[in-house]
């Protein structure tokens, strides 16, 4: 996945520019790429466009047995009993329909589910507050920036105020543009007001192609159910809200993740049906975070624009004086400097929202995801066929950091089993017998990882980490789910009966 996408020394920065061929006003680090941030995560952030990252997930699927494709067929409706639902589905091209019955059905149908109509589901929210245009073009955009590479590339001039994701600067880019629905309504828009927006976005005349433009509400919608019966919202089609801070597709892929396991442990036979109920319960609220803080960040930028002088001034010519004339300003200049916000580290269960959305800090309690730290696994059939990482593309990596960095404790975890965590305290592994015992006679799998024994922390600051905050140096252990999301951090004085009764509970069994 990392081949596709923007390579890390495009997508460093954040660049605040009159048009792209005009003057810098300022320029921010994009999210965090510095190898400091590997202390926190395996995955360093990778940017793809969307069309190429469903090229990519699709090329994954396309030989596996267990999956069938069928491109061009729309769902129509559908009726439920107890234990199963029929979909109607429609065949574009031919209007060909047929019904198609399975135990449960996950609505992906985006931001305008038909699902979700057809349930009848509300949504809560904030109706829209700015329509942004969305333009997909292609232009080489490498000679115009030049060394000023960046992910982003906010655009102040007044006549055309937005954001450039440079996808891939040499091709495909989208302009977000925050246009004046008052002169030029959403309907209204041809071709030629397109182009003419994308080449002053540029600032100098170029070649490239319009490949599409979209209108769209700057708002945010939170589905008030996201199951019901034997169906379940997915993705946009339980929540939507704005780009900024790049949460949609992001909270999207964190809900598959969420049902994923549940489902295919209903399926198998080592939960109960209930265990979906923990789907809404972990899942909706952190979308109404991301929702409430997208449209924050939205507002944001909206009003670092006007702060520039251009909104509300009819002549263009006027708006950029005053536009030239703010920038100057050192007042100005530092409203630059504040980041957008997004949302990381939450925990399931969590009520509230954080106070600050972008601090993160490893957390050791249910609900939240098992801290990373870099591991070195002490025998050969720690990881069975689990490929090292290979973080190369960290250019400042020395060899010795290189492979330092190949497994990560989340690696120890599998989407079909319960993964304990212990420290090296011998009375762990008695314990964990008897669990295994117990839960095996339900079909339900437990892994048991000691560490010095089965793995050892390559960092002595992680290893201090789970030693002090994950209580690991006064004989607390974890017990994470097939999730990656601690369950349980249980003491010495915890009996095998408790563990096993709280990994019981979350099946629902
Ligand atoms: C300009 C812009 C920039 C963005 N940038 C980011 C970003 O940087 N990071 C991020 O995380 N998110 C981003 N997003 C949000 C992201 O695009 C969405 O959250 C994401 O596409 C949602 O994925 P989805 O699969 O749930 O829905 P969609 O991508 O909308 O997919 C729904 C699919 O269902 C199909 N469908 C619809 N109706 C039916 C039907 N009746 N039957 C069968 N199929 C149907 C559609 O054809 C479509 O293929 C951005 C959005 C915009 C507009």
């Amino acid at each position: 996945m990392r081949k596709t996408g923007s390579p890390r020394g495009d997508a460093y920065w954040v660049n605040f520019v009159t048009n792209l061929s005009g003057e810098r006003i300022g320029v921010l680090p994009y999210e965090r790429m510095d190898a400091k941030v590997l202390d926190a995560t395996p995955e360093m952030i990778h940017n793809i466009p969307q069309p190429e990252f469903e090229k990519f997930v699709a090329e994954q699927l396309e030989n596996d047995p267990n999956v069938q494709m069928s491109k061009g067929v729309a769902y129509v409706t559908s009726t439920q009993s107890t234990d199963s639902v029929t979909a109607t589905v429609e065949e574009r091209s031919t209007k060909a329909r047929w019904e198609i019955t399975s135990r449960y059905l996950l609505a992906c149908d985006g931001a305008r589910s038909q699902v979700r109509k057809d349930l009848g589901i509300e949504s809560e929210g904030d109706d829209g507050y700015e329509t942004m245009m969305t333009i997909h073009f292609n232009a080489d955009l490498r000679p115009v920036v030049t060394e000023r590479v960046g992910m982003l590339h906010w655009i102040t001039d007044p006549a055309c105020s937005g954001l450039i994701i440079a996808y891939d600067l040499g091709g495909n880019q989208v302009l977000i543009s925050n246009f004046d629905s008052k002169k030029h309504p959403a309907d209204t828009w041809d071709q030629a007001l397109a182009r003419s927006v994308v080449t002053a976005a540029i600032g100098q005349d170029i070649p490239f192609k319009i490949l599409s433009y979209r209108p769209w509400l700057l708002s945010r919608k939170v589905a008030k159910q996201y199951r019901q019966g034997n169906i379940f919202l997915v993705g946009d089609a339980a929540h939507s809200f704005p780009p900024t801070g790049g949460l949609g597709l992001n909270s999207g892929i964190a809900d598959a993740h969420n049902i994923a396991y549940k489902v295919a442990a209903v399926h198998q036979g080592w939960a109960k049906d209930s265990i979906l109920e923990s789907y809404e319960a972990d899942r909706r609220q952190i979308a109404l975070v991301n929702s409430v803080q997208s449209v924050k960040n939205g507002k944001k930028i909206f009003s670092f624009l006007k702060t520039l002088g251009t909104a509300g001034i009819d002549d263009v010519q006027k708006a950029r004086e005053s536009l030239y004339k703010s920038i100057h300003d050192p007042a100005k200049q530092d409203m630059i400097a504040r980041e957008l916000e997004i949302h990381i580290g939450y925990v399931y269960g969590d009520k509230e929202a954080p106070p600050n959305a972008s601090d993160f800090t490893p957390k050791f309690i249910p609900g939240a995801r098992l801290p990373h730290a870099w591991i070195k696994p002490l025998h050969d059939d720690i990881f069975d066929s689990l490929k090292p990482l290979d973080v190369s593309y960290v250019k400042e990596l020395t060899q010795a950091d290189i492979s330092a960095k190949q497994f990560s404790t989340l690696d120890l975890c599998r989407m079909d089993r319960f993964t304990f965590l212990v420290p090296p305290q011998e009375a762990w592994k008695g314990k964990f017998d008897e669990v295994q015992k117990q839960l095996l006679k339900a079909g339900v799998i437990v892994r048991l990882y000691v560490a010095d024994t089965d793995f050892e922390f390559v960092d002595s600051e992680q290893k201090a980490l789970f030693d002090n905050e994950g209580g690991f140096s006064s004989g607390k252990a974890l017990i994470v789910r097939p999730d990656q999301h601690i369950t349980m951090c249980p003491t010495p004085d915890t009996t095998a009966t408790l563990m096993q009764t709280e990994i019981l509970n979350h099946l629902g069994l």
